[in-house]
């Protein structure tokens, strides 16, 4: 929802944005930035303030992150606008697209792409898909950046709507001639009526098929489909504040629960004796496999499995001294928790992106007989209402 406009100086912010009321992306799009911070913190102060025994507790100041342009994965849907191909995005209401080229906080040169892509379309004479008709080629485009070894590399992944894709290779020419930064691109085939981008029917026609982010002093490889956090500068806040919070001294067994491609809990093998994914998603762990070789991890396993099935079928076994865990915005489950406080587990760190299903899951912890010693918001997504939070639990 869109937040009404209060000061003069908060409707300058506002223009900024010239997409902002088709846009709805970003619902704190017209309050400045410190403003936004302030909010953030209250909700997180307001919300940590009801569990029982923390009436006094306080959360520390958040960490803020730069505002603009830090988004590493940008979608851009392919339509038509006056008989000529435009990329931006559906308007709330409709299959039509809106163009958006200069978004606030997407990559510059993401963004750059998109819109390359879209004014290559007309002289290769690609047509858009018509959403409403089931008809055209180009559906949509999405990029993403790395940097590896300081340099800028772009994802980029073609989404079409048939299996042809005429003058391919000219075309591959021409999108990398034009921009030099492209590492490699997909051709993701997806036919289907659905409002999911991508399929799994992906080719990689340029390149190795995934790019290399250097972060923290690991490489991670991300491909079309993976999770890779959107916020590189608050990622690596984020995982470097886990690691501190952890306390490891070399001799702990870890539990990195939800741990989507692995990231936060390799970051982790150079300080514990054993580091142990757990994430439900099969291309997750395939991810998490590929950048445990990358990184030439010998500490690290990774375990497709629930967090919950995965933890009770320990029965209170002591497998782990420290559980990290950072799962999806609905939180994780009593039993988890359960059977976390009933085991040899000393220290809990909790990231989370949803504060309200936090303080409802640290309730139980505390509960449980955990003490929560800090809590601190990071801002990961300026411009929205979204907040981030790292927690730190222990006996
Ligand atoms: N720590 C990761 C992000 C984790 S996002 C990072 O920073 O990159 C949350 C992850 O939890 C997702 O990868 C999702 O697939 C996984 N997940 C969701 N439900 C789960 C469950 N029941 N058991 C294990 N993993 C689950």
């Amino acid at each position: 929802m869109r937040l009404k406009t209060e000061s003069k100086e908060e409707q300058e912010y506002l223009f900024n944005c010239p997409h902002a009321k088709k846009c709805g992306g970003c619902s704190y799009n017209n309050i400045p930035y410190e403003k936004q911070l302030e909010k953030k913190e209250g909700r997180v102060r307001g919300l940590f303030a009801q569990l029982p025994g923390y009436k006094n507790f306080k959360p520390d100041r958040i960490i803020a992150t730069s505002p603009y342009h830090y988004r590493n994965k940008v979608h851009g849907v392919l339509g038509f606008k006056n008989s000529r191909i435009i990329s931006g995005l559906y308007s709330e209401d409709s299959h039509h697209v809106v163009s958006v080229t200069d978004c606030l906080i997407e990559d510059e040169d993401a963004s750059a792409v998109i819109a390359g892509v879209a004014e290559l379309a007309g002289p290769f004479k690609y047509t858009a898909f018509d959403e409403d008709r089931g008809r055209g080629f180009l559906r949509h485009v999405l990029v993403r950046v790395a940097h590896s070894d300081g340099v800028k590399k772009l994802l980029v992944v073609i989404v079409t709507a048939l299996r042809e894709f005429p003058r391919k290779n000219d075309f591959v020419k021409a999108l990398t001639g034009r921009f030099p930064m492209i590492e490699t691109i997909i051709w993701n085939y997806n036919p289907k009526r659905t409002s999911m981008v991508l399929s799994d029917n992906n080719t990689v026609i340029y390149g190795p098929g995934y790019i290399v982010d250097d972060m923290l002093g690991l490489r991670f490889a991300i491909s079309a489909g993976s999770f890779y956090q959107v916020n590189h500068e608050g990622a690596e806040r984020m995982y470097s504040l886990a690691r501190d919070l952890a306390g490891l001294t070399g001799k702990e067994r870890v539990l990195d629960a939800y741990c989507g491609t692995g990231t936060i809990g390799m970051l982790m093998c150079d300080k514990a004796e054993s580091v142990m994914g757990v994430e439900l998603c099969e291309s997750a762990v395939r991810d998490a496999v590929f950048n445990k070789k990358l990184n030439k991890l010998k500490n690290y396993r990774v375990l497709c499995a629930d967090a919950t099935k995965y933890i009770t079928g320990l029965r209170g076994e002591n497998a782990f001294d420290v559980v990290i865990m950072d799962p999806p915005r609905a939180g994780s489950t009593p039993a988890f928790i359960d059977a976390v406080v009933h085991s040899g587990v000393k220290r809990v760190v909790y990231i989370s992106c949803d504060p309200e299903t936090l303080v409802r899951d640290l309730r139980l912890f505390i509960k449980g007989g955990f003490k929560l010693q800090r809590a601190v918001p990071i801002d990961m997504f300026p411009g929205t209402g979204h907040v981030e939070t790292c927690c730190l639990l222990d006996k």
